[in-house]
């Protein structure tokens, strides 16, 4: 089945071509039909599997057939993601797809100014996309009205959960009219995940794509063993021999991420980093420096593993391990999208050896190990090292030529 044999609008159609799709993934197979129906779909599907296409395509088919009477400022399609990069992105893709309609699309999320934002829905919008915090303060304020919302998206809601915007989004559906469409989208299931859903739609179409395998297929695994501190001298020469290659670095906390980037600009590396010591107003400044190529290596924390689609990242390095199984399948989520192919690579030190069994129980399948003989493994290093200890001489040169020269300037001064 070829999108231009589906039964939707030409306009879409137009702007599917554009974007180089040609066949609906498996879950946009499965779900298109039944959104269009109208009924409420219950759908889990890994990450990377084309989720958003799956919603945003037969949503904007629904809109466009106007009803004549519905109130001008009125919602007609709320959907709710758990980040403001996710509204971001969300918002993109419902804007490629709706390219040639004349449907409105906004995004609001929280840290940036209300005014703003307030002012644009009073032209009236058709599609809301927004993070559960700042639609609760915007619904208790007045200033939204989901009165006739037909439609309800929870997209990642599992986690929204996890982010705790139970109640957020337990108010906000309160006030939507009775009959509505929820379209309740995840990547995972667990009996909260369920409860929450069943609490949500009415009688749903359930769509579950291969559950039993939480990864990709497109993505490859592997594994090598590397002590903590030489795994900078292999993250060097992967970057090196890749450097067309765009790169998605993974570390445990913002501090490693810091320390890696600094040891990369040593090494003549310039790297992009993000982690939670990152204000948003620059977060979207190294995502599009990423996204559009001005940087190809990104070193980042979990709290970006979830959701980020930044098409052409051809290789996801867990330069630490994370201590959460399931953020594994997150992180190398990021690679191997739609129909891509993809290279996960982990460092694993000594103290790393048993969260690897926790990851491997939890996608049900073993990791390659990637074999580093000895020599080569001295080789990385001894290479990797003679830089470094000329960058150290460079920088330990330069310091003490420019120390010499304040002495010097302050001599002068003191003439003066
Ligand atoms: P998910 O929400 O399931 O994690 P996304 O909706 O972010 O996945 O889509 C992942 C990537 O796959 C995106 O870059 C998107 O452009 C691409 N993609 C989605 N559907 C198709 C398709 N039918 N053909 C080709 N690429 C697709
Ligand atoms: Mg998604």
């Amino acid at each position: 089945m070829k999108f231009e044999r589906y039964d939707i609008s030409e306009k879409i159609k137009q702007s599917i071509v554009e974007l180089g799709f040609n066949k609906p993934t498996d879950i946009q197979f499965k779900a298109i039909p039944s959104i269009l129906k109208g009924e409420d779909v219950l759908a889990i599907a890994q990450t990377g599997t084309g989720k958003t296409a799956a919603f945003a395509i037969p949503i904007i088919h629904k809109l466009l057939r106007r009803n004549k009477n519905y109130n001008q400022n009125a919602i007609r399609c709320l959907v709710m993601v758990p980040t403001r990069e996710l509204a971001e992105q969300v918002t993109k893709v419902f804007k490629q797809f709706a390219k040639y309609t004349d449907l409105i699309v906004l995004s609001m999320y929280g840290g940036v100014g209300q005014a703003e934002q307030v002012e644009e829905l009073e032209f009236g919008v058709d599609i809301l996309v927004t993070t559960p915090g700042r639609m609760f303060d915007l619904r208790a304020q007045g200033h939204i009205d989901i009165s006739e919302t037909e439609i309800l998206v929870l997209d990642e809601a599992d986690h929204m959960l996890a982010l705790g915007f139970i109640r957020d989004i337990r108010d906000v559906v309160h006030h939507l009219p009775r009959k509505h469409q929820t379209l309740f989208f995840s990547a995972t299931i667990n009996e909260e995940i369920k409860d929450l859903a069943y609490s949500l739609v009415v009688n749903p179409i359930r769509i579950q794509i291969s559950p039993k395998d939480p990864v990709s297929k497109n993505v490859t695994h592997a594994l090598a063993y590397i002590e903590m501190d030489d795994k900078r001298f292999f993250l060097e020469r992967i970057i090196k021999e890749n450097s067309d290659k765009k790169i998605l670095v993974f570390v445990r906390t913002k501090v490693r991420a810091e320390r890696v980037q600094k040891a990369m600009e040593r090494v003549g590396i310039e790297t992009l980093a993000m982690h939670g010591g990152i204000e948003q107003e620059n977060r979207f400044d190294i995502l599009e420096k990423f996204r559009n190529g001005e940087c190809n290596v990104l070193i980042a924390t979990d709290l970006n593993a979830r959701g980020i689609d930044i098409s052409g990242i051809k290789i996801v390095i867990n330069y630490d391990l994370p201590d959460v199984a399931e953020n594994y399948v997150h992180r190398v989520g990021r690679t191997g999208r739609g129909i891509e192919k993809g290279e996960a690579i982990s460092f694993c030190a000594e103290e790393e050896k048993s969260l690897v069994k926790e990851i491997e129980e939890f996608m049900h399948k073993e990791i390659t190990i990637m074999p580093i003989n000895k020599s080569e493994y001295t080789l990385t290093k001894v290479l990797a090292e003679k830089v470094d200890t000329n960058w150290q001489k460079l920088v330990s040169d330069a310091e003490k030529q420019e120390a010499e020269w304040q002495k010097k300037n302050k001599k002068k001064n003191k003439k003066k």
